[in-house]
């Protein structure tokens, strides 16, 4: 498949947030805490749309949430709403039916709030020359130990030179995205990011090394950390 979109081709974003965020132990998804006087989710849609090549935010809620609908953000003109589905790779592609004919699709977590406005437009900079793309992602720092299966015990250590931790934006062409999603769950892939199902059709996605600070709010001790970050970036 070969694309030839321009460093300045528009970009459309789906921002898969119709998960339940059972590890974060509160009465509402992880999306829907706030920080400051916005929610995880609008912070995140917000760092998007600041760049000016985000034309449109395609938000997957579930089909529960009606939450979503009293944001201010849901007034957003470049904001449109879809259901998700049963995984996140089911959302992305609800979000990807909205995407009309965009040559790139750029995929990020509900519950990053703190994207640099810099790791985005260094990986928006690579529709220059790949036509693959690509995800934010940070080198491994610590040492890292594979358990023995379902055990608390160490099996062995795993060589951390060449490891990196995912993170979001990833940023596809849209029709590349489409096809190996499509394949990867008719496949019965295992597809926890957008990259795993390129991974899975024989794809070698670039991985662009971004700020640590990008964190996904998972647990309630990241909810503090996300906060102190983001008046980092604001200030
Ligand atoms: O659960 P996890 O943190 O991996 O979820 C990553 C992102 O995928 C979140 O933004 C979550 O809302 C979204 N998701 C989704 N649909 C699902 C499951 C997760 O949109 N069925």
């Amino acid at each position: 498949m070969k694309h030839t979109a321009g460093p300045l081709s528009r970009v459309i974003a789906v921002i898969p947030a119709a998960g339940i965020g059972s590890r974060m132990q509160s009465d509402c998804p992880k999306q829907y805490l706030t920080i400051g006087h916005q929610t995880i989710l609008e912070h995140a849609i917000h760092a998007l749309l600041r760049h000016p090549r985000i034309t449109r935010a395609i938000v997957a809620i579930s089909a529960e949430d009606h939450q979503f609908q009293t944001l201010p953000i849901a007034q957003d003109p470049r904001v449109l709403v879809t259901v998700g589905g049963k995984q996140r790779a089911d959302s992305v592609m609800a979000g990807l039916e909205l995407a009309g004919n965009a040559e790139w699709v750029l995929v990020h977590d509900a519950a990053r709030p703190c994207l640099h406005a810099d790791d985005l437009a260094r990986l928006l900079a690579i529709t220059d020359h790949s036509s693959v793309g690509g995800i934010l992602a940070a080198p491994v720092r610590d040492t890292m130990k594979r358990a023995e299966v379902g055990q608390n015990a160490i099996s062995h250590t795993v060589e951390r030179q060449d490891l990196w931790h995912a993170l979001t934006p990833q940023l596809f062409p849209l029709e590349l995205l489409k096809f190996c999603l499509r394949r990867a769950l008719d496949e019965g892939a295992i597809v926890t990011d957008e990259a795993s199902a390129l991974e899975h059709c024989g794809y070698h996605p670039l991985l662009v090394a971004g700020r640590s600070d990008n964190i996904k709010v998972t647990r309630p001790e990241d909810l503090t950390l996300a906060a102190f970050y983001l008046t980092q970036l604001n200030n």
